[in-house]
């Protein structure tokens, strides 16, 4: 059977359960997608039950779009739409999806583009054809999403085409009878950085996170040139579970290396892997040193990018279904859960996942309709590796600023641009609103503020507190006029000549070069002021060594280096990871339902994924394994 006989048949069999008068003018699998192109896309927006028991009866996700002769041009569709909807709604932008034939329309009040039980949305498709999405508009806009969108846009032929083409490639017939499974591990095993793993079975070879250690200074990417999984074209999918560039960050080179298919993800993860992985090549060649890609290879990556939201069910392969599950790590961040084979077997990857509710994010998820294997991270999977609770670490980094302004001194945080400054942010906010610590300005300096402008692009993608604050309240903590923005040099230098106090958010998060610095040496020689530490400082950064309390410390300007002093008061908070602490990865395990067969301990120093692994193992006697990089473990 070939795949044009998968899609006759198919067009057969939905012909037979339409209603009289609804006809198909076409039928084509685009990504994981089965699309029905109709001249009568309102008879099946009216008939909601016809596509449920379609998807239910034929296993696949069906989406009904209008035929596209039955679009209105753009530009007039535009006219159209300002015509129909009140101009107090906020119309801001418009944004023509010709891949779903959906037009999004951002609004600063969107409730007035729907109109009463939708009456306006039916309004605007009866005229325009396309189907009415309405957002609100991004409160803080994102140049990083801004840019996404407009490319894709500008290769939206060409990505259709990719989209068709893996579409057939998804929905081929199995092809083999044999019934086996493996996991090989090509990096992030024993360590961190570099994460990646293969899934293999007997039809289908995916990829799932492709990271790199940006630290290390040889062996810092995955072994991907080993024949399991080269040639890179074999691959049939690559699942990215979150954007930091230990799980993301080689992505893009795959497609120098002759991977032509789909990068499958969540929308916040594409937009914030792509900030991350061209700042990576910034900084590279800031630095000297020569990047393995350039920023038309993470282009070639957004082309072939296929964003599914947490939840979404959907076929990747013949014999493979993806749903992503929050793992309460960054924005976006998901466990990735394969189902293989009609009923055969469910291995699920966690990715790095916080077991406890933050100011930003749920809790991991540990439930599942099945699984038997979990592949879990281990980063403080050690028997000592706990950290304060989540409450404790902000009365501890609230009453350490409140003392450090008291007396008149300044506050240093170097934090990650995505992730723990926006955690931050919240605690701060919160605590100059309740008038805990004094109104004074925080500034975010380095890539945090275009972070947190993916983050408010993306509230459906945080905690159920902040989302009823952001759509009920009317209450966005990240739009507080408390936050500045330090967006050029010159504000920088006024900045540093201010000598009131003020807080400061600036990266690198470990003190290895970036706006940072500039604030250390201004701030560096004062004792009144006060270097907080949020994260974990590696071994060999500047961090690290006043962490140990040097206080004298080469200092690189203008290309010479001079010895520094230092007097300022350094203070660590933990308890702000987005890391799981020993306590919660136990208890995650320990909580998981269904109760999986085998755990498979990854991302961690050595002794954490040994200690993880054998408590797992004594405790809840499961079998578990601390796999090296280059194991390939048979599952069935
Ligand atoms: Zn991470
Ligand atoms: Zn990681």
């Amino acid at each position: 059977m070939t795949i044009d006989d998968v899609l006759n048949d198919l067009r057969a069999k939905i012909g037979d359960k339409l209603p009289k008068g609804i006809t198909i003018s076409g039928l084509e699998f685009e990504g994981p997608e089965l699309v029905i192109y109709t001249t009568e896309p309102r008879a099946f927006a009216d008939n909601g039950d016809i596509i449920r028991s379609l998807a239910k009866d034929l296993r696949k996700r069906i989406v009904v779009r209008p035929d596209p002769k039955m679009l209105l041009d753009a530009e007039q569709a535009i006219d159209k739409i300002k015509q129909i909807v009140p101009a107090e709604s906020g119309l801001s932008d418009f944004y023509f999806d010709p891949d779903t034939g959906e037009v999004i329309i951002e609004a600063e009040k969107p409730g007035l583009v729907i109109g009463r039980h939708g009456s306006t949305l039916r309004e605007i498709t009866k005229h325009i054809g396309w189907t009415p999405k309405v957002v609100r508009t991004p409160p803080i806009e994102s140049s990083t999403v801004k840019n996404i969108r407009q490319y894709l846009r500008t290769v939206k032929d060409e990505r259709k085409q990719i989209l068709k083409t893996i579409g057939r490639k998804i929905h081929r017939p199995v092809s083999t009878k044999d019934q086996w499974i493996r996991v090989t591990t090509l990096g992030g095993c024993k360590e961190v950085g570099r994460s990646s793993f293969l899934l293999s079975t007997p039809e289908t070879k995916i990829l799932i996170d492709c990271g790199v250690n940006t630290g290390a200074e040889s062996n810092g990417t995955p072994y991907l040139y080993v024949p399991e999984v080269s040639p890179l074209s074999n691959l049939d999918a690559v699942v990215i579970t979150h954007a930091h560039l230990d799980h993301s960050g080689i992505v893009p080179l795959l497609f120098k290396y002759g991977y032509e298919g789909p990068i499958y993800t969540t929308p916040p993860t594409r937009d914030l892997s792509a900030l991350l992985q061209l700042d990576y090549i910034e900084v590279a060649n800031r630095e000297g040193k020569r990047p393995p890609y350039d920023s038309a290879m993470i282009r070639e990556a957004l082309k072939r990018t296929i964003t599914l939201n947490h939840g979404d069910v959907t076929d990747i392969a013949p014999d493979v279904r993806l749903t992503f599950y929050n793992s309460g790590h960054i924005l976006g961040s998901a466990i990735a859960h394969f189902h293989i084979g009609e009923g055969l077997y469910n291995v699920a990857f966690t990715g790095d996942f916080k077991y406890e509710k933050s100011k930003l994010f749920d809790a991991a998820i540990n439930n599942f309709p099945r699984v038997e294997t979990v592949i879990m991270e281990s980063t403080y999977g050690g028997m000592h590796d706990m950290q304060p609770a989540r409450r404790e670490a902000e009365v501890e980094i609230q009453q350490v600023i409140k003392a450090t302004l008291a007396r008149g001194g300044k506050v240093l945080i170097p934090t990650f641009a995505v992730g723990r400054s926006q955690e931050v942010m919240i605690v701060l906010e919160e605590a100059i609103r309740r008038g805990v610590i004094d109104n004074v300005p925080v500034y975010l300096d380095g890539m945090i503020w275009e972070a947190t402008a993916i983050h408010t692009t993306y509230p459906e993608y945080l905690n159920v507190e902040l989302q009823d604050m952001i759509f009920h309240k009317g209450q966005n903590p990240f739009l507080s006029p408390s936050f500045v923005q330090v967006d050029s040099p010159q504000k920088r230098e006024k900045i540093l000549a201010d000598p009131s106090p003020c807080i400061v958010l600036a990266t690198s998060g470990m003190m290895n070069g970036g706006p940072v610095m500039e604030y250390l040496k201004s701030y560096g020689h004062d004792k009144r002021n006060t270097l907080i530490f949020v994260g974990y400082q590696a071994e060999g950064t500047m961090g690290r060594r006043i962490q140990k309390g040097w206080n004298e410390l080469p200092m690189s300007t203008g290309g010479k280096t001079e010895i520094m002093k230092i007097n300022l008061q350094v203070t660590t908070v933990d308890g702000f990871s987005g890391h799981s602490d020993r306590r919660q990865l136990m208890e995650y395990v320990k909580r998981m339902d269904p109760r999986p067969e085998r755990i498979i301990t990854n991302h961690g120093d050595e002794n954490k994924c040994l200690d993880l692994a054998s408590s797992i193992y004594k405790k809840y006697k499961l079998e578990t394994k601390s796999p090296m990089n280059l194991e390939t473990i048979r599952l069935i």
